[in-house]
Order: structure tokens, then C-alpha cells, then sequence
């Protein structure tokens, strides 16, 4: 079953697109957290960021790249909150990439990234050290 971003994609569902290319299209959100709010996602559907092949991966960020001087103009935001829910467990309700483009403004009472994951861990040196080592042997 196709997500309702891909309908979007087909033109099953009207949405206000403000932007396609081959490979990404962004389009307002139906929800906004601020006027501007926009969602850049690959056309294709992908349901976390790292099931995007590399190159739409490249294509998306250069959308992304693109869109946010145009949204920060057109509402006149003092600066942008760009972010990804990658996975149900980070509040991700769509199950098709999107990257969210909040417009934000000085005193709009809104929280920094910070505020998204809960109380902070208290984590001593060692384990920083263990965390560290063990996300570059991943890789
Ligand atoms: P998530 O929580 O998955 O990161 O965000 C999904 C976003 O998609 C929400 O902000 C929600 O408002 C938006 N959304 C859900 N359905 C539609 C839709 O049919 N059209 C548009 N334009 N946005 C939608």
C-alpha cells in the first residue's frame, strides 16, 4: 500500500507543491507548526533516511539546500528548524522520508532540537569513550 506522501507524488491527492524535480518534491504541510512549514521527501518511497540510496540522499539534501532560503524569504523567518523523525520511536507518523522545514522567529516560544529526547543521560567520560568507539566500529 502506497503512502500518502506517494499519492501526493501521483497527483491522487491535491497538495500545495512548491517545488518537483525527477528525483524530490516539497510541498506545504497540512499541519503547520509555523506559517511556511514545508516537507522535502525523495519521490520514491524510502521509510527511514538510511534506506535512501546514496544518490537521491544527495538529491534530497540539495533540495533541501535549495528550499530553505526560499522558505525563510517568503514568511520571513529569522531562522529554520530542519529535522527528520527517522523511525516510529522519534515520532515518525509517515512512513516515506521527510525532512520538515519549520519556519522559526525570534520569541516564538518554540524549543531548540535539545528539547525532542527527554531528559538528558548523565553519562561519565568512560562511557563516552565506550559510545564513541563503538559507532566508529560500525561503520
Ligand atoms: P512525521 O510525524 O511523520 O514526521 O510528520 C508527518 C507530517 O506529515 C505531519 O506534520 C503531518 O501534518 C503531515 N501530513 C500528514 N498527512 C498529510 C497530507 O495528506 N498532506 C500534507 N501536505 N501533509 C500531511
Amino acid at each position: 500500500m502506497s503512502t500518502i506522501f506517494t499519492k501526493i507524488v501521483e497527483g491522487e491527492i491535491p497538495a500545495r507543491i512548491v517545488y518537483e524535480d525527477e528525483t524530490t518534491i516539497a510541498f506545504l504541510d497540512a499541519n503547520p507548526l509555523a506559517p511556511g512549514h514545508t516537507l522535502v521527501i525523495p519521490k520514491a518511497e524510502y521509510e527511514r533516511l538510511n534506506d535512501v540510496p546514496a544518490e537521491e540522499a544527495t538529491a534530497l539534501y540539495e533540495t533541501i539546500h535549495r528550499l530553505v532560503p526560499a522558505v525563510e524569504a517568503a514568511v520571513d523567518a529569522d531562522a529554520t528548524t530542519v529535522a527528520f523523525n527517522n523511525g516510529e520511536a522519534a515520532g515518525q507518523e509517515v512512513p516515506h522520508v521527510h525532512c520538515h522545514l519549520i519556519p522559526r522567529f525570534e520569541g516564538d516560544g518554540g524549543g531548540p532540537i535539545h528539547a525532542v529526547a527527554g531528559e538528558p543521560p548523565e553519562l561519565a567520560d568512560e562511557e563516552l569513550d565506550e559510545v564513541a568507539e563503538t559507532i566508529a566500529d560500525h561503520l
